[in-house]
């Protein structure tokens, strides 16, 4: 008898514990946990703690941050953000 995958409809293996399994979906699985394993331990260490703030900045500034940005091809928060961090060091 066979069985498929709720999720993904591929064919369903048996386990030695009788459970049923999806390969494709258990490897999907440790996949994505491999990349958050990934970014929580090699990423996380490079780059320093941030926090989420909010603030206004003048409507000109702001589009000259995003021209710039676009130049550049980074997101306007990310060269904001530079830009903070050279003012300061
Ligand atoms: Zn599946």
């Amino acid at each position: 008898m066979k069985k498929k995958c709720k999720k993904c409809g591929s064919e369903l293996y048996q386990a030695e514990d009788m459970k049923w399994f999806c390969l494709l979906c258990l490897a999907k699985e440790i996949e994505a946990r491999d990349q958050e394993n990934a970014v929580k331990g090699t990423w996380r260490i490079l780059e320093p703690e941030t926090t989420p703030v909010t603030l206004r900045l003048s409507e000109a500034d702001l589009a000259k941050a995003k021209a710039r940005a676009r130049k550049l091809g980074k997101p306007y928060q990310t060269l904001l953000k530079d830009v903070i961090h050279q003012a300061l060091s």
